[in-house]
This record gives structure tokens, C-alpha cells and sequence, in this order.
């Protein structure tokens, strides 16, 4: 089997794996990329209102294929395959893909995302069902609607403040006894009339056919309540993809790769862009300027490393 070389390999076929691609060759590097979904997770975005030059928006699907394209057509190699396994020998990136494939390179840029986390209800997965706020809240504007927030922690006090401005009440529930935000966040969301907090309540199941109508709760006072809301924000956690890492880098505790001000992991050549990255915003913007910085510091990178060779 030939093993192919190259400066850079990119594993990852989201926003921020194709920015890398299309500013890593732009740079003059020979980039491979290993991933299989083009766009990665904008195929979730119903619709991305979000991002500058989309003023009536774009899909999340048409954004991910015509970012795709763009950076196929810059030079890019894509294989279209998933990685199983990245290894670092002496300054050497090996990486295996499903198909037992092995690319060889001199730097690598790890943009595999995070995948939100589900309840195990029966009815997971009803449309009115969101794990971003500041994405899908706007759907809710003008519509006087109830909406719920999952969860317990800073993430899901962010989402119900963000979701106040929008709806005419917020829920937040969590099956903890207590709430886990910090004091400040806390006393925000205090004074805010229209967020309601309920915790010692486990959501047992979700309401409706095709669209989310309502939540069953089970608490210390009620078994089987049902209470009626238009949309339910989760914020029950995420679950990063850094198994196929057979190297020594540094990470969270929820799995989050920690990088240096120029997204290097602490193993030496291998970077980090995107929702993957330890980072203080996951939204597809901030992927491809992660995507862009992450090839021009590999580039510095092989440029320095040539240089001292
Ligand atoms: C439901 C939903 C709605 C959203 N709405 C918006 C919005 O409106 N606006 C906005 O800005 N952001 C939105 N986001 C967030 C946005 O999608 C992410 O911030 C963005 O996609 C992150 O880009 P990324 O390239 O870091 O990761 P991803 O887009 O997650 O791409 C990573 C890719 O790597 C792949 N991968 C994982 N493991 C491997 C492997 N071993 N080998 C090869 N490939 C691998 C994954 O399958 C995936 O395709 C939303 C997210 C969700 C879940």
C-alpha cells in the first residue's frame, strides 16, 4: 500500500476543518483531509441566520456543501473516509482511516467537533427539540412562547438568559436538588421575572407527534405532570470526538483539547480548531476563524521546523 505524505492533515470535514483545508493550501501547504460529512454539523442548522453575508439566511446543509466545494476546488484532497487512528512517531503524524489507509504528515489539525447529548426519552428526538440558544432562540421571537432549559450548570443558566429576551417565560429545570451556576449567574437570572426555576425534576418524556407540545415531569410533589411548552433547549451536556487520538495531548475534563494562543495542542505540530478546542463560543463563525488561524500557524509551524532541520 502507498502512504501518502503531506504538510498538513485535517481531520474533520466541518466548518472549521474546511477553512483550515482552504487556508492551508491557499498558504502553500499540501493538505489532505480525513471526514466524511461535508460541512459536519451545519447539516443540523435548519437555517444559519447567523453568519455575515447570509441577510435572509442560508441552510446549514447548502453552507457545509458550497464551503466543501470551495475548498475542493482551492486543491484540497479529500478523502472522504473517518479516522480511526492518529499516531505521533518522532515528529511524524501517521494517520489510519476506515478504509485502512495510511496518510503520513508533518502537522496535523484536529477539527472533529462535539456532538450534543440527548435525553433517553422515548420521544428524543421531535422537532422543537434544540441545544443552542443563541441559534434557535430567534425562532421563538414574536411567538409568545413557554420555552424550557435543561440542565443545571452555567451553560443552561446562559441559555435562559439568552431565551428571556425572547420568550414570554423560561423554565429551567434540573434533575439535581440544587442548581450548579456561579453566584453572579445566579443573581442575573434572580432578578429576571420571566424564568422560572424548578430543580429536583426529572423530564420522564416529551409531549406531542411531530412537534414538542409539552414536557411529563416527575418531582417529589407530581408523577406524570405535563406541562405545556413550545421548545426545549438542552443543555444536559456535549461529547467530544478524541478517541482516535493515540497521542499524548492535553485535554478537560469534559474532553475538551486545550491549545496555546495559537490553537497547538500541547503535542508539538498537532492544532486544535473548532467546537473540539477548549473555547469560550461554538458557533460555525468562530470554527472557521479557528479553521484560518490553525492553517497559518501550522504553516509558521513547518516553515520554523524547515528551517531549523
Ligand atoms: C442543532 C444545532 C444547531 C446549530 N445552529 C447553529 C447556528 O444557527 N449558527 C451557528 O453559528 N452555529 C450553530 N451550531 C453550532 C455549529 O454547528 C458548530 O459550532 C460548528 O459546526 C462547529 O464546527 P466544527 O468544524 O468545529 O465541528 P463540526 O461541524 O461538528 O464538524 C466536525 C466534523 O468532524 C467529523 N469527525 C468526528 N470524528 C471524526 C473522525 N474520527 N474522522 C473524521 N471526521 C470526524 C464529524 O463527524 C463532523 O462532521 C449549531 C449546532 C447544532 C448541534
Amino acid at each position: 500500500m502507498t502512504i501518502n505524505h503531506y504538510d498538513l492533515m485535517i481531520i474533520g470535514t466541518g466548518p472549521a476543518g474546511i477553512t483550515a483545508a482552504l487556508y492551508g493550501v491557499r498558504l502553500g501547504l499540501d493538505v489532505v483531509v480525513l471526514g466524511d460529512i461535508p460541512g459536519g454539523s451545519t447539516f443540523m442548522i435548519e437555517s444559519l441566520d447567523n453568519f455575515p453575508g447570509f441577510p435572509d439566511g442560508i441552510t446549514g446543509t447548502q453552507f457545509g456543501v458550497q464551503a466543501f466545494q470551495q475548498a475542493q476546488q482551492e486543491g484540497a484532497a479529500f478523502t472522504m473516509t473517518r479516522l480511526n487512528q492518529l499516531t505521533r512517531v518522532e515528529g511524524l503524524f501517521t494517520g489510519t482511516d476506515t478504509n485502512k489507509q495510511k496518510y503520513t504528515s508533518t502537522s496535523a489539525i484536529v477539527a472533529t467537533g462535539r456532538i450534543p447529548k440527548r435525553l433517553k426519552v422515548p420521544n428524543a428526538n421531535l422537532k422543537g427539540v434544540h441545544f443552542c440558544s443563541m441559534c434557535d432562540g430567534p425562532l421563538y421571537r414574536g411567538k409568545n412562547a413557554t420555552l424550557v432549559v435543561i440542565g443545571s450548570d452555567n451553560a443552561a443558566g446562559q441559555h435562559a438568559i439568552t431565551l428571556a429576551r425572547i420568550a414570554d417565560k423560561v423554565l429551567l429545570i434540573s434533575r439535581n436538588k440544587r442548581f450548579q451556576m456561579d453566584a453572579a449567574l445566579t443573581n442575573r437570572i434572580n432578578v429576571l421575572s420571566n424564568i422560572s426555576q424548578l430543580s429536583g425534576t426529572e423530564v420522564m418524556n416529551y409531549e406531542g407527534n411531530e412537534v414538542i407540545e409539552g414536557i411529563m415531569v416527575k418531582n417529589q410533589e407530581a408523577d406524570g405532570k405535563v406541562i405545556a411548552v413550545d421548545g426545549v433547549f438542552l443543555a444536559v451536556g456535549w461529547r467530544t470526538n478524541t478517541k482516535m487520538l493515540h497521542l499524548p495531548v492535553k485535554a478537560t475534563a469534559a474532553g475538551y483539547l486545550k491549545t496555546d494562543d495559537k490553537l497547538m495542542t500541547s503535542c508539538p505540530g498537532l492544532f486544535a480548531a473548532g467546537d473540539v478546542r477548549e473555547t469560550d463560543m461554538y458557533q460555525v463563525l468562530t470554527a472557521c476563524a479557528d479553521g484560518a488561524r490553525a492553517a497559518k500557524y501550522c504553516a509558521e509551524f513547518l516553515e520554523e521546523k524547515n528551517h531549523l532541520e
